[in-house]
């Protein structure tokens, strides 16, 4: 289990990252989310022993994480840290040696993965001549090759096709059947829903929201209704708690303040003719991240 507990992090006089706590088990992706500037990559360099804290603790199977304990972690950044004059082999073996692999085992795991991948004729390439997808395999699966108990991805499906994004997607979820604990930071939220068990929203370096991903859309108030009919768009507007009404194609989303609002709603709509859906839904996390950042700069 990775524990990070009450760290805090200060550039000088700047507090980057504020008293933050999460946990995350075997087998669990867990999602770091913030704007930019919100203390992910302060967050991750400190997990990978990269950077020392100011206070707190972070623990990986009850052990505190410096430099002799970074062979368990992988991380695949935005950045590319690749040497491109250097081939996919060349490469694979300079990092695979550096954590403790031999030159055998790093070639047959670089052969499994790039055949996975789809990738296999690159083995001899240039980085260089590599396309941004097909680097961007390359780099996740430099950070797989020592198979690591943790992996920390961010934005890993950047410069990537829908083809390739659903081939990443599935060596994710193999991972996470295989009790890899995966952290995975991205902006696109879609994303997120898709993987995380549990998540943390960062502003300013503080936690503003944290939890399983199902309790914090339970939780949360706020609601849409999704109709489709002939409504009459200004009464329901009039309605007290209802937020916003708005119409994507043939389907209106009725933004309500709390379940309480869907009584007054459904009595307005069965004036109206053609009602042929009426479903009251969680927000999305789009929403709720985009709530809760917002509440959190106006404080
Ligand atoms: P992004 O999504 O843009 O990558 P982030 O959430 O990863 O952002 P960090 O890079 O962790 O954010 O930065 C958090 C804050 O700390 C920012 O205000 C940043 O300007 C500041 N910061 C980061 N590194 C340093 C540093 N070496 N010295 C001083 N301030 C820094």
């Amino acid at each position: 289990m990775l524990k990070v507990e009450h760290v805090t992090k200060y550039y000088g006089d700047f507090r980057a990252v504020n008293d933050i706590s999460f946990e995350i088990k075997e087998g669990e992706i867990f999602g770091l989310l913030g704007v930019n500037g919100a203390g992910k990559t302060t967050t991750f360099r400190m997990i990978m022993g990269l950077l020392d804290k100011n206070g707190g603790k972070i623990t990986l199977d009850g052990k505190e994480i410096d430099y002799s304990q970074t062979d368990k972690i992988g991380f695949l950044t935005e950045e590319r840290s690749l040497l491109l004059t250097k081939t996919v082999l060349e490469q694979a073996i300079y990092y695979g040696v550096l954590k403790g692999l031999t030159r055998e085992e790093v070639e047959t795991r670089l052969d499994e993965y790039l055949k996975e991948f789809n990738i296999e004729e690159y083995k001899d390439k240039k980085i260089k001549e590599l396309s941004k997808g097909n680097q961007q395999k390359i780099q996740f699966i430099l950070a797989l090759l020592h198979k690591p108990k943790l992996l920390i991805l961010d934005e890993p499906f950047s410069g990537l096709d829908p083809i390739n994004v659903e081939m990443f997607k599935k060596v994710i979820l193999r991972l996470k059947s295989e009790n890899t604990i995966i952290i995975f930071s991205s902006h696109m939220m879609e994303h997120i829903e898709y993987f995380c068990d549990s998540l943390v929203i960062l502003v300013n370096g503080s936690a503003v929201l944290e939890g399983k991903l199902s309790k914090i859309k339970k939780d949360y108030r706020k609601k849409n209704i999704k109709v489709i009919g002939d409504i009459d768009v200004d009464t329901i507007s009039k309605i007290k708690g209802v937020v916003s009404v708005d119409k994507k194609r043939e389907e209106y989303t009725i933004k309500i303040e709390d379940e309480s609002v869907t009584k007054n709603v459904f009595k307005a709509l069965s004036k109206c003719d053609n009602i042929t859906k009426f479903v009251v839904e969680e927000p999305t996390l789009n929403e709720i991240f985009i709530d809760k950042v917002g509440e959190s700069y106006e404080k």
